[in-house]
This record gives structure tokens, sequence and C-alpha cells, in this order.
């Protein structure tokens, strides 16, 4: 991956992330006998840009601050690489169903590192991106919040780099999760914390974390709308699955809210979110945000507004009654059932 980055500076050619995160899943396929994006699997949204060089934000950076990102992302990459690199050394699992006491360890491993929120998926199909593949069929989803104060300054450079922060801790705690779960004696491979090869906020909200607000974005009750997702594929088959998600209400709330809607400066965010054919839900027209984003410093402003994000999950949930002509949307796949196996003796105590 990092070669990737030094061979695209050397040809002159301009830095593509997509490129990067192309090179990214080119590791995936050292992973045993990789499962297959489904048929209704969607392509991942790409990253790239026509905007000339002037108008994107980092580009214009003076020195101090041009280092001050650098310093950022470094580490950002050193963690991906080391993320990437456990997919050459493939796993050779002795276990495939976790103890009580393997779960709970993982969880508190997890919070220790700075985990929000920990819950588990069986992934369906449509839910890798097509083209691309996933190691195992079993994920443990987690999440990780972005401080309120830099991301009320959204858009910013201090918001960006708060973000970047968010992607650091990903990258840590997905590998040295996914190092503990190898030396349990389980297969484990980290999710890629910027692009991957699923779709995060619909796996967070498929293991029942919370649900997808209209800014297209996962909502929970910790942290809020101020959160950034990642994945640990697994072969583990007992993982603790939630059986029901609690969170439907929020979109109830939203049809009723729309302040992201109302506050995009681009008007980029659907006026409700529009059914994907996949199981998923598509929120956004990226093509809309992508160029404002770039030039905005990954812009955040829906991050920003939501209410969620400004007094909290429980908070709204409290002052809301109800919304009885909100659109009802589905959350669970009913083509892919959570597997039925096992919660009782994983569950952590
Ligand atoms: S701003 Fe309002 S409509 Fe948008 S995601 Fe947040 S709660 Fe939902
Ligand atoms: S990031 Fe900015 S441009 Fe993109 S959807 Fe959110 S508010 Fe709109």
């Amino acid at each position: 991956m990092i070669r990737q980055i030094i061979r695209q500076l050397r040809a002159g050619r301009r830095f593509s992330l997509d490129v990067i995160l192309d090179a990214a899943d080119a590791h995936m396929v050292h992973a045993p006998r990789p499962v297959p994006a489904g048929p209704a699997a969607r392509p991942r949204t790409p990253f790239e840009t026509d905007l000339p060089p002037e108008r994107i934000a980092l580009r214009t950076l003076g020195g101090r601050d041009r280092l001050r990102v650098i310093r950022r992302i470094l580490p950002v990459l050193a963690h991906m690489r080391r993320g990437v690199a456990l997919y050459d050394r493939a796993a050779v699992p002795k276990r495939d169903v976790a103890r009580a006491d393997d779960i709970r360890d993982l969880e508190a491993r997890a919070r220790r590192l700075g985990a929000k929120d920990i819950a588990y998926v069986r992934i369906p199909r449509d839910a890798i991106f097509a083209g691309k593949g996933i190691p195992h069929e079993y994920a443990i989803v987690f999440t990780v919040e972005m401080a309120k104060a830099p991301i009320d300054t959204a858009p910013s450079l201090d918001c960006q780099i708060e973000v970047v922060d968010g992607y650091r801790s990903l990258a840590s705690i997905a590998g040295t999760l996914s190092t503990f779960l190898r030396r349990r004696g389980f297969a484990a491979y980290p999710g890629t914390a910027l692009g991957g090869t699923t779709d995060y906020p619909h796996l967070a909200e498929l293991a029942g974390i919370g649900a997808i607000g209209y800014h297209g974005l996962l909502i929970a009750p910790e942290g809020g709308a101020r959160l950034r997702l990642n994945v640990i594929y697994t072969n583990i088959t007992n993982l603790p699955v939630r059986e029901r998600n609690e969170h439907a209400w929020v979109r109830d709330f939203c049809a009723m809210c729309r302040k992201c809607v109302r506050s995009c400066p681009v008007d980029a965010i659907y006026d409700a979110p529009r059914d994907r054919g996949n199981g998923g839900r598509q929120c956004i027209d990226h093509g809309r945000c992508r160029d404002y984003f770039t030039e905005h410093f990954g812009c955040a402003v829906c991050v920003k507004v939501c209410p969620f994000s400004q007094v909290g999950y429980e908070q709204v949930r409290q002052r809301f009654k109800g919304n009885p002509s909100a659109p009802r949307f589905e959350i669970v796949d009913e083509r892919v059932p959570l597997p039925a196996v096992a919660s009782a003796d994983a569950r952590t105590p």
C-alpha cells in the first residue's frame, strides 16, 4: 500500500485515494476462500474528483497546517498497512466456536482501546461491494466516537483532523483485536478503516448498533451521529448477535427533522432515503457531495447539525413523541436471516 503511494508520487501522478484503497483490497486475494459479492451488490463510492488541485482544500494548506495533516495521516496509513499485512499471513484457525470468556475479553479489550459499541452480524452477500470479496461471512462491527468540539467547527481543518484521528483509532483497534482473536485460535481479518470492501453503516444497522439517519450515517445511543465504523471478519460461527434492532424510531424522527437535508450546502441529501435494491438505503447524491466535500475539508455539516450529534441519542429519544406519518423502513434484511446459533453460550455475562 505504501509502495503504491510512492509509485504514484514518483510517476508524478495526482494522488488518488481510490488507487490506494484498491491496493489495500488486493491483499484480500490471500484469504483462503474469499466470499464474493452477491448479484445485487453495489460498487463502492469512489473518492475521485475532477476538481483542479487549487480547489482541493488539503492542497491549499500552508506549510504548518500541511505538516499537521501529514502527522495525523501517517499513523492511519501505518495502521492500515499493518492491517492488510494480516491478509498476507492467512490465519490458520484451530477453532470456530467462541466461549463466553472469548467474547467477554474481546469486548473488554475493544472498550479499553476506545470502541464505543461492538456488535455482530452475518454479512449479506449484497452488502459486499461489487467486484470485492471478504475472507469470512461473519463480522464484528464496532464504532468510535468523534469529539463534539472539532465537529462543531465543520467545515474546517480541525474537523477533518478529528475525522482522520477517528480512522486511526478504527485501524488500530481492528488490527489489535484481529491479532487477539488469532492468538485465541480464530481466523480474524481487520476491515480497512477507510473505504473497505463492505458497506459498514449497513452492517452496523443489521448488527443492531443503531439506525442509518437521513444523512446516511449511523446514529446510535453511544456517540449519536458522531461515529466512525469498522469491522473484523472472522470464522466465529456463534457470535452473540442481537436479535432485534431497537432503533427504527430514529428514522421516524428523521422524517420530521430533516435538518441535515435543509443544511447541506449543495442539496446532496435526498428528501427521504431511497431503496438501493440490495437491502441498503441510498441517502446522498454522492456526486453532489463529493466536490463540496473535497473543497471544504470533508465538510461534515450534516454530522454537525444533526440533533443526535448536538444533544445525544437519549435526549432526542425522551423528547420524541412518535411520528405516525413517517415512511416505514425495514431494517433487517429478510433475505439473509441472522444466524440462529449460540447467543446463549457466547453472550457476555
Ligand atoms: S439531522 Fe435530523 S433528519 Fe438528518 S439524520 Fe439527523 S435527525 Fe435525521
Ligand atoms: S458532507 Fe456536506 S456536502 Fe456532503 S451530504 Fe453532508 S452536508 Fe452535504
